[in-house]
């Protein structure tokens, strides 16, 4: 790897506008060096205007005008201290008075004769239009062609976009400005990460001119035009950076694992009591080739909730301990790990489950039960291995680790894939199971390092599911209909989940940051009032409807019983064997329940504040029903208004069962920003323009150049520009893990 010339881009913001304004930027926005500032891009763009008639200027508007001085007047203010500047302009038809406060020293500059171009909002002060602190730009006295020049230079700067900036409480807009202009004025010639050849081809500005035009526009043209520019800059750096790192890997050795006749693969199969559903056999055999190649597999394995992922991967499982190697599953929570290892030890049958010897390892253990699974695995006698993030701790030692497959990626950021691959001598395969779809551009983005293979087909005999949104804001009385139809499917022997956004009245448990959610609250664009009015009323807690549902006579005589986070890890495990045997009816829990949960006498779903969570959420919590013989019912309940954005992402859900067609809607539904969730964690996002649910094209062709420069020169080697750019974007995680190897 080239080592990296430092850019001017990482001058430290102290040197390059001193200690006081360094300061006040890293507070307001984190901002340390100079490529963070001007990477801090304008929100919008405002106008000063037309030029106006001061015979035509109406109250409230915005205005530019061309005029020229007739007096100023310095006055003391009366009631409060400090002095007011008024100074009377005309055009020859109408006059206008701009007022400044305490700044006299304007009197200076603005001399009865001159004249300028005023701009500023017209206000009323008793009865007289007004321009408190306009902005103004004077003509040179005495310079013949002003007057003629003046017009000119006026048609110019009205129409000139001026950049607004994301302010904070302490950094005014014009003030990261200011900070921006003497940034630019001081910027020496920057290195392009795009190299020349491709910028010419896709019309694109070097980068120092789209910073120059991006903050400093002429025109709209140089704004849009610089934009487009950046953006593509940013989606080369990111796919450069992924088919690097996918490149590197690729470099990598792994130990090979081919399964052979009569293997442990090959009785599992036999017993199975099954038939592998066409995509099970087609991913399998996918997964079946990189394991016997001789460098990491690194595939994900998408599938519908219930497509039989897991079955898949222990099949890889199988597979890898056939060469004595160890497999390990990391699981999002306890509840999960616990049921994962139950029914892989179901799946595998006695036999193959005493050969292969499955152990189960989380944080909540009991130390001695712990000590016997970390020396069965350091050992090598336990070939598989079950797990949550106490997998990645640093006690835990592997005798071979051949195969890492994480479940549920959502839940786990890059850096925690990597702390577990180091785990192995050599780097194991890797094997990462979503039921959450990933729109091919968010994939090629946030996984562009990883194989994708698909899951369409569910096994026969699944059950539709219908969904309905129960919304209380128009039907409050429809919620004790919720109840009685519950008590339909329990009468009818089946089994019913209730699931809240929060423990108890002080303790919402989301287990994943639901951040459309957040986002939703935030509402800063109007969109939010639904959310606002939804919050007014309390939110649904395990505890309160535990209570009012054993209270309530729809129910009586039911079995009903509370399933949260707080709960400790054996008595959580005690409530799902119960719920998984038939003897608890209805099951009132967090989304603790949310991936993986398998049982499949339970047909109905009823979802409490349902615009709590997030499309993907929502869709996993459903895929608990529908999973034996009996058809699905999932209830989503909800106090959001309707045509709200929390609303919308409620009916989306109730609207279809098709995940892929969900995962698109949701990208729709979000804003920028929160669709790389983890990816993106640990620093401020490195992608400002780049908007990964409407910028697939930009992305698709980034890539394309990527891969064609790392082909032609795979050390970037006369890239210097490009390595420096991917340097400074690596993570430490990916770091170290490729200088590890
Ligand atoms: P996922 O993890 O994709 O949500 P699972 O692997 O948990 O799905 O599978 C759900 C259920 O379907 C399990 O009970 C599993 O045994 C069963 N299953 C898996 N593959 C098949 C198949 N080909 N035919 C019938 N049932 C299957
Ligand atoms: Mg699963």
């Amino acid at each position: 790897m080239v080592t990296s010339a430092l850019s001017p881009l990482d001058t430290t913001l102290t040197n390059a506008l001193g200690g006081r304004t360094a300061q006040a930027l890293r507070r307001a926005f984190g901002h340390e060096t100079v490529g963070d500032l001007l990477t801090h891009y304008p929100r919008r763009y405002a106008r000063r205007g037309e030029l106006t008639a001061l015979s035509e200027l109406a109250i409230g508007e915005s205005v530019t005008i061309v005029a020229e001085i007739l007096d100023v007047r310095e006055r003391t203010m009366r009631a409060r201290r400090g002095s007011i500047l008024e100074v009377r302009i005309s055009d020859g038809q109408g006059i206008l008075t701009l007022t400044f406060f305490n700044q006299a020293w304007r009197a200076k500059d603005l001399a009865p004769g001159v004249r300028g171009i005023f701009a500023g909002k017209v206000g009323d002060y008793r009865g007289n239009r007004q321009l408190a602190h306009p902005d103004y730009e004077l003509f040179e006295a005495g310079d013949e062609r002003a007057a003629e020049a003046g017009d000119v230079t006026a048609q110019k700067w009205a129409k000139q976009p001026i950049p607004i900036y994301p302010a904070s409480a302490s950094v005014a807009s014009w003030q990261v400005a200011k900070s921006i202009e003497v940034a630019l004025d001081t910027l020496p010639p920057l290195p392009d990460s795009v190299p020349e050849s491709v910028r010419r081809e896709l019309q694109l500005m070097p980068l120092r001119e789209a910073f120059e035009k991006i903050h400093r526009p002429e025109t709209d043209r140089d704004h849009l035009q610089a934009r487009d520019t950046l953006k593509f800059d940013e989606a080369f750096v990111l796919q450069a950076a992924l088919l690097q790192q996918r490149a590197a890997l690729r470099h990598a050795a792994a130990t090979s694992r081919r399964s052979s006749r009569g293997g442990l693969l090959e009785t599992f199969d036999a017993d199975l009591p099954f038939s592998l559903t066409g995509d099970q056999a087609l991913v399998g055999d996918e997964i079946a080739r990189d394991l016997a190649a001789d460098i990491p597999m690194n595939r994900l394995v998408q599938g519908e909730v219930g497509s039989g992922k897991t079955l898949v991967a222990l099949r890889a499982m199988l597979a890898v301990a056939e060469s004595g190697g160890q497999s390990a599953l990391l699981a999002p929570t306890e509840v999960l790990a616990a049921q994962h290892l139950r029914s892989i030890v179901r799946t595998l049958g006695p036999d193959l489950a005493a050969r292969l010897r499955p152990v189960l390892l989380t944080g909540q253990m009991p130390l001695a039960e712990r000590r016997r699974a970390t020396l069965a695995i350091v050992s090598g006698q336990a070939h598989i291995v079950v797990g949550t993030h106490a997998l990645i701790s640093d006690n835990v030692e592997f005798y071979d680790l051949g195969l890492i497959v994480v479940d549920e990626q959502h839940r786990f950021g890059v850096e925690q894939r990597e702390a577990l691959r180091r785990k192995g001598a050599v780097p194991p395969h890797v094997l990462v199971l979503t039921a959450t779809p990933i729109p091919r551009t968010v994939a090629m983005t946030v996984f562009g390092d990883l194989d994708i293979s698909t899951i369409a087909e569910l096994p026969k005999g699944r059950q539709p599911i219908e969904s309905f949104v129960v919304p209380l804001v128009d039907r409050p009385g429809w919620i004790s209909r919720v109840w009685e139809r519950s008590a339909e499917e329990i009468a009818r022997g089946r089994q019913v989940f209730v699931v809240c956004p929060a423990i108890d009245a002080a303790t919402v448990e989301t287990a994943d940051p639901p951040d459309d959610v957040a986002e939703g609250a935030a509402g800063d664009d109007g969109e939010g009032s639904g959310e606002r009015a939804a919050a007014a009323h309390p939110i649904a807690s395990v505890e309160d409807v535990l209570a009012s549902l054993r209270a309530a006579p729809a129910l009586g005589g039911r079995r009903i019983e509370p399933l949260h986070g707080r709960m400790p890890s054996a008595e959580k495990d005690a409530v799902m064997q119960e719920f998984a045997r038939g003897e608890i009816d209805v099951l009132v829990a967090t989304t603790v329940i949310e991936v993986g949960v398998d049982v499949p006498n339970a047909s109905t779903m009823v979802v409490l504040d349902a615009e709590r969570f997030g499309v993907s959420q929502l869709h996993q919590l459903r895929g608990r029903v529908g999973r034996g013989g009996h058809p699905g019912l999932c209830l989503l309940v909800t106090s959001s208004e309707e045509g709200s954005l929390a609303r919308q992402r409620v009916d989306a859900v109730a609207s279809t069962t098709d995940g892929f067609e969900l995962a698109q809607i949701d990208l729709d539904l979000r804003r920028e920003g929160d669709v790389l969730g983890s990816v993106q964690s640990g620093g401020r996002s490195s992608l400002r323009l780049l908007r990964v649910a409407h910028d697939g094209d930009v992305i698709a062709l980034a890539r394309e150049h990527a891969a064609e420069v790392l082909e032609a020169d795979p050390a970037l080697e006369s890239h210097p520009a490009l390595a420096a750019a991917l340097d400074r974007r690596l993570d430490e995680a990916s770091r170290t893990f490729l200088a590890k190897n």
